[in-house]
């Protein structure tokens, strides 16, 4: 829907219509924000979850269990309600992130908004088969998770007949999900881990009972086939990642999923030279979810890559806290930021600046995760020399978020740089 060109001015515009930016549309309406615009490049609102025909959606933020598509419909009415416009099958190509201008396309063509601040809330995507390096031709039959689920669900095509899923994190077990409600069979899922990533609970209601064979320590030599894909050789690796010779199997397929591996979708902050984190990929940000940039902030899976929808959601919820009092009051956000760095086997930490005297995130909105498994650590936050705050963990592992909980740190002043490392 095209927002009339008599009104280019805004008090805040959103960038990307999933749960994050849309849940912040409607908390900047509730906050007495009037002026709120949401820009969207696909014809529909809802990011990700419109094509997630499963449940596991909404229950943090919405104290429900709700399906993809029905968590979509619920937060574009929610939006609609409250008044918010919105601009569907609108993509913004170019941002002037200190004039807070940006530039659309769509069938209208070119539109320029300004507003006082933007919230970017892009999302994600996951990693191409290019960007994974997998040997082969380039046929037809090569897609991820999402592709294919915009395949069935929304444009009602069955992409392939015999499928193999490369990566075992949840939403490789979605892809399993989606391929066991169609004629498809899922002929194996292949991993390079030594185990698989994605939650238990739903490898059985998944694996099992499409009864799929699980490969391990294994990953994709080859893919066979020329113009359409074939199979595929899988050989097993070892723990460095080697192929060890003599391993090798062939599967029968027409279909691999490429699954997993998300990276945030910032083609745009990057475009627009906002500072993003080397670890992390998104944006940097303080505990108000504002960039580098005064006035530019970041919610959802823009900031790190894939998280659940309801914490992509609360995400949005205190980005547009944060907004409606950069408004009031914009002097309050450009103090000097302590800088929280992580030292290996720390990977990240989010957020990655802390903004004394501004309020604290709840505990679900700091995060950091670790590079490999570690048993019996402890986690120790301070700056040099100082510890504010330490907690022994048994296990940490590379593939779940570990809750950072800041108001349980005991700060000191006059600090620059907060060290997050691990400790016996
Ligand atoms: C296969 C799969 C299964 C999942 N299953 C679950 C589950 O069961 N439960 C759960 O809680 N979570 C699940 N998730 C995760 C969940 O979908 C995401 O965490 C959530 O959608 C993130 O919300 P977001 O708003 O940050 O990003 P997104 O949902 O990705 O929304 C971002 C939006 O921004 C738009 N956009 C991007 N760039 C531009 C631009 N330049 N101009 C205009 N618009 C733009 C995109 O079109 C998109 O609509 C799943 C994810 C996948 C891929």
């Amino acid at each position: 829907m095209p927002v009339s060109s008599d009104n280019r001015h805004f008090d805040v515009i959103i960038i990307g219509g999933g749960p994050s930016g849309l849940a912040a549309s409607v908390r900047l309406k509730q906050l007495g924000v009037s002026r709120v615009l949401v820009v969207e490049r696909q014809p529909q609102l809802g990011g990700i979850p419109v094509h997630t025909a499963h449940f596991g959606f909404a229950i943090r933020h919405l104290k429900r269990l709700l399906t993809g598509p029905q968590y979509a419909r619920k937060l574009a009415k929610a939006a609609y309600d409250a008044g918010v416009t919105i601009a569907t099958s609108t993509t913004v190509f170019n941002l002037d992130p200190l004039a807070k201008e940006m530039t659309c396309v769509s069938a209208r063509g070119h539109t320029t908004y300004r507003a006082e601040a933007i919230l970017m809330a892009t999302g994600c995507r996951e990693t191409t088969r290019s960007a994974l390096l997998l040997p082969g031709f380039r046929g037809r039959g090569i897609m991820s998770t999402s592709e294919a689920q915009q395949y069935i669900h929304l444009m009602h095509t069955l992409p392939g007949k015999r499928i193999v899923v490369f990566g075992s994190e949840d939403v490789g077990l979605s892809a399993v999900h989606t391929f066991g409600l169609t004629r498809a069979k899922v002929v194996g899922m292949v991993e390079e881990g030594p185990r698989m990533i994605g939650r238990k609970v739903f490898a059985l209601g998944t694996l099992v009972p499409h009864r799929v064979p699980l490969y391990t320590r294994h990953t994709i030599k080859q893919i066979l086939g020329s113009r359409r894909v074939e199979g595929v050789e899988i050989a097993a690796v070892d723990g460095q990642g080697n192929l060890l010779p003599g391993t090798e199997r062939t599967i029968a397929c027409d279909t691999l999923i490429v699954s997993g591996k998300f990276l945030p979708e910032n083609a745009l902050a990057r475009s627009a030279d906002i500072p993003l984190d080397s670890y992390t990929h998104g944006p940097v940000v303080d505990q108000q979810l504002q960039s580098d940039i005064p006035g530019i902030f970041a919610s959802g899976n823009l900031l790190r890559g894939v998280e659940t929808a309801d914490v992509a959601a609360l995400e949005g919820e205190w980005a547009a806290a944060s907004i409606s009092r950069y408004l009031k009051d914009a002097a309050t956000f450009m103090g000097p930021r302590l800088k929280l760095t992580p030292e290996a086997p720390v990977k990240w930490v989010l957020p990655q600046r802390l903004l004394p005297g501004m309020p604290l995130p709840p505990p679900y909105l700091s995060t950091l995760r670790v590079s490999e498994q570690v048993s019996r650590s402890r986690i120790i936050v301070g700056p040099e020399g100082k510890i504010w705050r330490s907690r022994k963990y048994l296990k940490l592992m590379p593939e779940r978020r570990i809750r950072l909980n800041l108001h349980k740190w005991n700060m000191g002043a006059n600090e620059d740089t907060i060290e997050i490392s691990l400790a016996r």
